[in-house]
């Protein structure tokens, strides 16, 4: 009997947990956080409605903390089995978690002090010792290699675009009396960025897990490039800060890299960048190291003044540097985690920031429902930061030019390869109404028939 449960990213974007049994085998495609409104964090904390210590593999897509952020807590649980995943995954997805358990501690920290929490006390979902711990278990999988999982799972990684790693998984699954093919997209990227590969081609497949982030959007053709000379020209004319909530992996390298192609172009001046992350480091040593994974020219990462790392980026590990900050005057980017605004030292920067109507503020991420960045880029005047109201009088802009994931055109035309009609279509990893439009236009464009999954709802394969 071959059974999926989708135990995250069902109705909704974050905590992707997808748990295949292939009769007593169980096996989790990503081990991810829920992200956003309470009622969605609140089940980090609940019970699983499985057993970790009986799921004996985890194969992860990448390395956002929607896909990663529980693996800590799976260990912590009585997982004891191997994590595969791409070797940039693996070392980016360290990085994060250990970022993601700081900025939990420190939150932590200052709910206890402040007296913040409901409860008697505030504790992180994850400690730095848990994430170290975690990442005993990894082992490096590569693009388009069958791995067998003993005789009932084999599976193999496609490059998803979308972040330095990242994949979508093929699996074959043999039970003994049928043998399916079952193919989760992942995150999918977009075309024509130079820190990731474009999306693969997706393999003919039984079923398919769609993503559906923006399976209802077709994203502004706006030019990253020139919204960016707009911001920073503003803010340099009025002395101010541009501050952006984004995780310091990833979204972090796409704006440096974005910035300094912009100044060496002579579009803009000179302005620093502040990186306010515990594990702010540079990661040009990591594209440097992973040259087949994106398109940067190599020779540009090997010079001193990269694209990637300059004389005008600072990093901020310590609170106490990254509380200096709040007196720094522009003009000056910040770019500061959590990138939804849903905890981390972003939080403290909007406290101080957000009452200047000199500043500009860039939402260039996806903001799940629930969330204060969801709120701010709806246009709400007023929203609580640690139980404190601010008030919006800085100037808010969202920008979707730098989204990494692809849009609902995007994604049809990623699909169009894919002659052969899947059996069923799951479409996950979205908010209800982004998957119900992704849905039709999958049933509308291709006659494809999906469903879209609930939360814990199991199928049979
Ligand atoms: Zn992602
Ligand atoms: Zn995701």
């Amino acid at each position: 009997m071959i059974q999926l449960s989708f135990h995250g990213a069902a109705g909704t974007v974050t905590g992707s947990k997808y748990l295949i049994s292939v009769n007593k085998r169980k096996i989790l495609i990503d081990c991810g956080m829920f992200q956003g409104g309470r009622e969605l964090r609140l089940r980090n904390w609940q019970q699983l409605p499985f057993d970790p210590s009986e799921v004996e593999n985890v194969i992860l897509t990448h390395c956002h903390i929607d896909h990663i952020g529980y693996l800590p807590k799976l260990v912590k649980e009585g997982f004891r089995g191997t994590v595969y995943c791409t070797p940039p995954t693996a070392e980016i997805g360290h990085i994060s978690l250990l970022d993601a358990a700081h900025l939990q501690m420190e939150d932590a920290e200052y709910r206890n002090k402040k007296r913040l929490t409901r409860h008697e006390k505030a504790l992180p979902l994850f400690t730095t010792d848990d994430a170290e711990e975690a990442m005993r278990f990894f082992e490096d999988a590569s693009y388009m290699e069958w791995m067998a999982l003993g005789k009932e799972i084999r599976f193999r990684l496609h490059d998803a675009g979308h972040i330095l790693g990242a994949a979508g998984v093929e699996l074959e699954l043999n039970d003994g009396s049928k043998k399916i093919s079952i193919f989760f997209s992942g995150d999918v990227g977009r075309y024509g960025n130079p820190l990731t590969n474009n999306p693969a081609e997706p393999p003919a497949t039984d079923y398919l897990v769609c993503e559906s982030t923006y399976g209802g959007r077709i994203h502004a053709p706006e030019d990253p490039e020139f919204e960016f000379e707009k911001m920073i020209n503003e803010i340099i004319e009025r002395k101010s800060i541009l501050l952006i909530p984004a995780f310091a992996v990833g979204r972090t390298q796409q704006i440096v890299y974005l910035v300094n192609h912009l100044i060496r172009h002579k579009r803009i001046p000179t302005i620093d960048i502040h990186i306010d992350s515990p594990m702010a480091i540079s990661t040009t040593d990591i594209y440097r190291k992973y040259i087949s994974y994106h398109s940067i020219d190599p020779e540009e990462l090997h010079s001193d003044e990269s694209l990637l790392n300059s004389r005008n980026i600072y990093f901020h590990k310590e609170k106490k540097d990254s509380q200096q900050l709040n007196r720094l005057k522009g003009p000056a980017i910040i770019i500061s985690a959590s990138g939804m605004l849903s905890g981390g030292r972003i939080l403290h920067h909007m406290l101080n920031r957000l009452h200047d109507p000199n500043v500009i503020v860039a939402l260039v991420g996806f903001m799940a429902e629930g969330t204060p960045g969801r709120r701010l880029m709806d246009g709400e005047k007023e929203i609580y930061i640690h139980k404190t109201l601010a008030r919006v009088n800085a100037k808010i802009i969202s920008l979707h030019g730098l989204s990494g994931h692809a849009d609902f055109f995007e994604l049809l035309h990623w699909l169009e390869p894919l002659k052969t009609k899947p059996k069923k279509v799951f479409v996950t990893h979205g908010e209800l109404t982004q998957s119900t439009a992704m849905a039709a236009h999958l049933k509308d464009e291709r006659g494809w028939d999906c469903l879209i999954p609930s939360l814990d709802q199991t199928v049979e394969l």
